[in-house]
């Protein structure tokens, strides 16, 4: 699997070029071996996976689809290596990389012409993009866990509680039953605080009357899962039932139109027809969705000017909100498999308005 990826680059790189994969989603992609530092060479005549001395031994044994060799002197290395090819272009992966890191490249490697070429990155996305059976199943099952602590906190779930200690409990569930880590910063937002999409957990305590959300992700062979809930704690307003209604009808008008072909403008387009016909024009700043992988946010996504078509077999979140500053918010979120007619919602918490 890992070779055929590798294979697939090599194909397509024009003659005498190389390229190098710097970013740690890719390298993993391309070698299945999670690091912090080290780079993938690819080349007409096969790849290297440079990687330093605190991985080695791992790597060696694991990895089979590069030759792997140990990172002494990276620059001089990727060099030799390029030297020894014929290779007189470099291709570089730019999507995590800085502009000084960049230019040290250039800098470092003047034998040969290096260029952020968009066409590698774009060849990443693109692949990355369509997940294979063995990352849907990682996905599957860091969704298991995302699921099985959204039923853990309803348990859990009291006025007093504070947002703290809400994203503390979701954590220590998820990392207690298998997570390797968080996905991302949970969010635990209540009160007037829900209304900041992204908001950081305080030390507000939950209040009746209060909507609660939290936005929240598991990770297992290092895939991501991504979901939101907003509950209720004690009651809840006829105004604040409208809007989580709304957003649910939002996120079904999505579901609609969803499925491979469709570019994801059109997706993000129908759940805000809800919710401006509902009357909340400017409450959803944000855009619908973004695919998930074994980075959070990846390509393709579902904004307002995402013109590329989804493809069969990505997984993306589908996640309208409404955010009334300084009052309240409501968002749900989804984390879906998109298919040739329609979609899979990987995702298996229960929507209805749950009043803690
Ligand atoms: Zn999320
Ligand atoms: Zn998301």
């Amino acid at each position: 699997m890992f070779n055929d990826r590798i294979q697939q680059l090599i194909h397509r790189l024009p003659p005498h070029t190389a390229a190098l994969v710097t970013s740690g989603a890719s390298r993993r992609y391309l070698t299945g071996f999670p690091s912090s530092a080290g780079a993938v060479l690819i080349t007409e005549q096969g790849a290297w996976f440079l990687i330093d001395f605190r991985y080695i031994e791992k790597a060696r044994e694991t990895v089979t689809s590069c030759q792997v060799a140990e990172a002494l002197s990276t620059k001089d290395q990727i060099a030799e290596y390029l030297t020894k090819v014929g290779a007189t272009e470099l291709w570089i992966e730019t999507r995590n990389l800085s502009l000084a890191a960049y230019r040290d490249w250039q800098k470092s490697l003047p034998e040969v012409r290096v260029s952020d070429c968009p066409l590698l990155d774009d060849w990443l996305a693109a692949m990355r993009a369509v997940k294979s059976p063995d990352e849907l199943s990682a996905i599957r099952a860091a969704g298991q866990i995302t699921d099985a602590a959204f039923a853990h906190i309803l348990s859990c779930l009291r006025p007093g509680m504070t947002e703290r200690e809400v994203a503390l409990e979701l954590e220590f569930f998820m990392r207690k039953n298998g997570s390797e880590g968080v996905a991302f910063d949970t969010v635990a937002v209540s009160g007037k605080n829900s209304s900041l999409p992204h908001g950081v957990p305080t030390d507000k305590p939950l209040g009746k009357g209060d909507f609660l959300t939290m936005d929240f992700g598991a990770v297992q062979h290092g895939y991501c899962f991504d979901m939101t809930r907003t509950v209720a704690i004690g009651s809840v307003s006829e105004e604040q039932k409208r809007v989580y209604k709304t957003v649910l009808a939002a996120q079904n008008a999505a579901f609609g139109v969803l499925r491979a072909g469709v570019p994801g403008k059109t997706v993000d387009r129908a759940a805000r027809d809800v919710i401006e016909n509902a009357g909340y024009h400017g409450a959803f700043g944000h855009s619908l969705g973004h695919s998930v992988g074994l980075e959070i946010h990846e390509d393709p996504t579902a904004a307002p000017r995402s013109e590329a078509l989804l493809p069969a077999g990505t997984v993306i979140t589908v996640e309208p909100g409404i955010y009334l500053a300084g009052r309240f918010g409501v968002r749900i979120e989804d984390t879906v498999f998109v298919t040739a007619d329609g979609y899979e919602n990987l995702t298996h918490s229960p929507k209805e308005l749950i009043i803690c």
